[in-house]
């Protein structure tokens, strides 16, 4: 049995681990291998790191932890269920891993709305996020998708990184109107039907009228699903600090905060590697003491 075991291999996850590592703590990191940020060529935003590509921050991660120690194994955690004071994750592949304490860090997937060739230039020249791709299309022709209520505001949003930005939506407010007017974003009221493309790179989109606006960047607002099953198997809700409300359960990153950053996400997870680590001294120092509530 490992003292933790952690789900997710992500900046969260690898984050918690490397500080149980440090905390000579026996960590497994099960992770299957799908970061948030994987269709991105360059991870920015990360102080010390920006612009690595967002693989290697994970590779030097892995090796970091493994330096201390931790295990890291490749596959995918189907179920959790507690154990006596501790838990057994059963994997894809059939084999179960146990541990005294588990951090989830599984985080999300980004749900894009369904507009024909959109998903293929996502994470290159369609994105959600201005604070990791803004700096990239700045004083380009962008446009935002108004695929739901948040479309405005991410216009506002871009609007600092380009003085060409165009709404394009049907569903617009009042008061969103008056506002994107008043920030110099030009508005077309028909909705993205299509997005264009040439020699691998966006050249614009097709709007349900028929016509075609140039366009060589998009920001459109995803909705945000997280990877919540073991979560929600052990009826876990989030707290705060990366407790749950399971005792001995723990979260942290984009599966319980969908508008962290990488490091925001690492930030949280090295916290819950303080916290477990804590935890588990507690229940060290108290031989009686059983994980609260048991
Ligand atoms: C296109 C794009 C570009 C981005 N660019 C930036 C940027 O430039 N800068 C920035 O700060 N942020 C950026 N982000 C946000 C960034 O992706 C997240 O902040 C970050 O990935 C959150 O880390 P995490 O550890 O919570 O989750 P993730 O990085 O998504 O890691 C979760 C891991 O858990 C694994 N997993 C999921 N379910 C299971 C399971 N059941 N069993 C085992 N493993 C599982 C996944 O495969 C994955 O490896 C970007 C996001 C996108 C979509």
């Amino acid at each position: 049995m490992h003292d933790v075991v952690v789900i997710g291999g992500g900046a969260a996850g690898l984050s918690a681990a490397l500080v149980l590592g440090r905390a000579r703590r026996s960590v497994l990191v099960v992770d299957a291998g799908e970061p948030r940020n994987q269709p991105a060529a360059h991870m920015h935003g990360f102080l010390s790191r920006d612009g690595m590509p967002p693989g290697e921050l994970l590779a030097v991660g892995r090796a970091e932890v493994a330096g201390y120690g931790g295990e890291i194994r490749s596959g995918r955690a189907v179920s959790a269920r507690r154990n006596g004071t501790g838990f057994v994750v059963e994997l894809a592949d059939g084999n179960e891993v146990s541990a005294r304490r588990l951090v989830v860090t599984t985080g999300l997937r980004d749900e894009l709305p369904p507009i024909e060739g959109l998903r293929e230039r996502w994470g290159r020249d369609v994105a959600a996020c201005p604070y990791c791709h803004g700096w990239e299309v700045r004083d380009q022709p962008i446009g935002v998708l108004g695929t739901d209520p948040r479309g405005a505001h991410l216009a506002l949003l871009i609007r600092q990184w380009s003085a060409d930005v165009t709404y394009f939506g049907s569903q617009l407010a009042e008061q969103d109107r008056a506002k994107l007017l008043a920030r110099g974003v030009r508005i077309v009221d028909e909705d993205v039907v299509k997005v264009l493309a040439d020699n691998d790179e966006l050249i614009g989109v097709e709007l349900t009228d028929g016509s075609c606006v140039k366009r060589s960047a998009l920001f459109v607002p995803t909705v945000f699903s997280a990877n919540d099953t073991l979560l929600t198997q052990l009826g876990a809700e989030h707290t705060e600090d990366g407790r749950t409300t399971v005792p001995g359960v723990y979260a942290a990153g984009n599966v319980v905060d969908p508008m962290a950053q990488v490091i925001i996400a690492a930030a949280q997870g090295a916290k819950v590697g303080m916290n477990v680590n804590s935890d588990l001294v507690l229940d060290e120092a108290a031989p009686e003491r059983r994980v609260h509530g048991l």
